[in-house]
């Protein structure tokens, strides 16, 4: 996943040329910033990368999801579902517009199970966030269909999925809208930057607005924007979009190792019987930065999860299921409600209500689960390597039992 692993000549040239005029910020400052727009030009190539109308960027992945949501009209007391599986900026975004996120279930494919989707649909329900985690995608034909039927927003949060398809469409461009972040361990980075992608022009003028306090960005002079609504700032500046525009052009390149290197390894791990993979729904190109694969018991893979830490090959290896980010089981915070203000009524009897939910069936997938970290630097030999190292570790647990 981590584009950081080729930061280099290509970058550090996009940050000197923002250095040498000296305007650090994507707007105004025409005459001084002599032609150098990198936040413009890194939002026109995504458009064209990703192929979606409208794209604008923000200085973060979460402030990509606040700003989509708001963008989208999803705002107090509108019920966003969501998958029990994600990193935790998914519901804080949700939350921080005023909506209740429902958690539910995921399956096989590690994303939002829509007959669990379909379940949580009452007649507050306003959008579904699939969440793409580990590079691969949710079943976008099901929930696309199920928010059609219901008239409810579909928002990817594609953050961790920057490169994968779906059916030939880019993730991220195939909802009503989709955000990717940059942040320092995503594909492709800003070291901290997100962005929001969609083909709808009204959700796009309003994402422009938000982040910057509702400017409508009309005129050549800032102090002269009128403001149709009111905004926040999460503007991104022009050294980090610089650093964006370097690391887009690399992608294609990016991609190819990530998926050779995943190929290679996963060659290692399908000798052995007892292990699956996880399932990429059909018609679906997964972006290969994690290589995700099931033991057949929750029991077993916290074996395998102590004998390969206890050999310690277990750097770069996710057990998601004991992880403080990334799963319920582990977001107390959450559960308790422990905000540093107020929410509203409705939002704290949601989460305090996640306590008594059940999430067995995600249990169940995720105590058998580990997601290997792909790098772009392993070269033959690292690969060969790490995969005879991890199935020793698997099998030595497996002839055990
Ligand atoms: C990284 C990430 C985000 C948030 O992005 P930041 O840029 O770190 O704010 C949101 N959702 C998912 C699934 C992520 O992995």
């Amino acid at each position: 996943m981590p584009g950081f692993e080729f930061f280099g000549a290509e970058e550090r040239k996009e940050v000197n040329d923002v250095l040498e005029t000296g305007i650090l910020m994507r707007y105004g400052f025409d005459g001084p910033r002599k032609g150098i727009w990198k936040a413009q030009e890194l939002e026109k190539a995504i458009t064209t990368t990703f192929g979606c109308k409208y794209a604008q960027l923000t200085s973060s992945g979460t402030a990509a999801l606040t700003t989509a949501m708001l963008a989208l009209g999803v705002g107090y007391g509108d019920e966003v579902i969501m998958p029990a599986f994600t990193f935790v900026a998914s519901f804080e975004a949700v939350l921080s517009v005023g909506a209740i996120p429902v958690l539910v279930d995921i399956d096989e494919t590690l994303t939002l199970n829509p007959h669990a989707v379909r379940k949580a649909i009452n007649a507050k329900t306003k959008c579904v966030m699939p969440v793409h985690m580990c590079g691969s995608m949710a079943d976008l034909d099901a929930l696309s269909a199920i928010c059609a039927e219901h008239n409810l927003i579909l928002l990817e949060d594609a953050c961790q999925s920057i490169g994968g398809t779906y059916k030939g469409k880019l993730l991220g461009t195939i909802g009503h809208a989709g955000t990717f972040s940059f942040d320092f361990v995503k594909m492709i980075t800003c070291a901290e930057g997100g962005v929001v992608m969609t083909n709808n022009k009204d959700v796009y003028e309003k994402s422009d607005g938000y982040t910057d306090h509702g400017h409508d960005h009309l005129g050549v002079d800032r102090g002269a924007d009128l403001h149709p609504f009111i905004g926040y700032n999460f503007r991104i500046s022009e050294l980090h979009a610089a650093v964006g525009l370097a690391q887009i052009r690399k992608l294609d390149s990016f991609l190819a190792l990530q998926k050779k290197n995943n190929k290679a390894l996963r060659t290692y791990l399908e000798q052995i019987p007892e292990i699956s993979f996880r399932v990429i729904p059909e018609g679906g190109e997964d972006s290969c930065s994690f290589l995700s694969w099931f033991l057949p018991t929750t029991e077993l893979t916290q074996s395998v999860v102590a004998e390969m830490k206890e050999q310690g090959i277990l750097a770069g290896n996710f057990y998601w299921f004991a992880n403080n980010w990334h799963y319920i089981s582990k977001w107390d915070h959450l559960k308790n409600s422990t905000t540093l203000g107020r929410i509203s009524p409705e939002q704290e009897a949601a989460l305090l209500h996640l306590k008594s939910t059940s999430f067995a069936a995600s249990d169940a997938i995720m105590g058998r689960c580990i997601s290997t970290a792909i790098s772009l630097i392993w070269t033959d030999e690292q690969i060969k390597e790490k995969g005879e190292k991890m199935v020793a570790a698997i099998r030595k647990v497996l002839n055990e039992r």
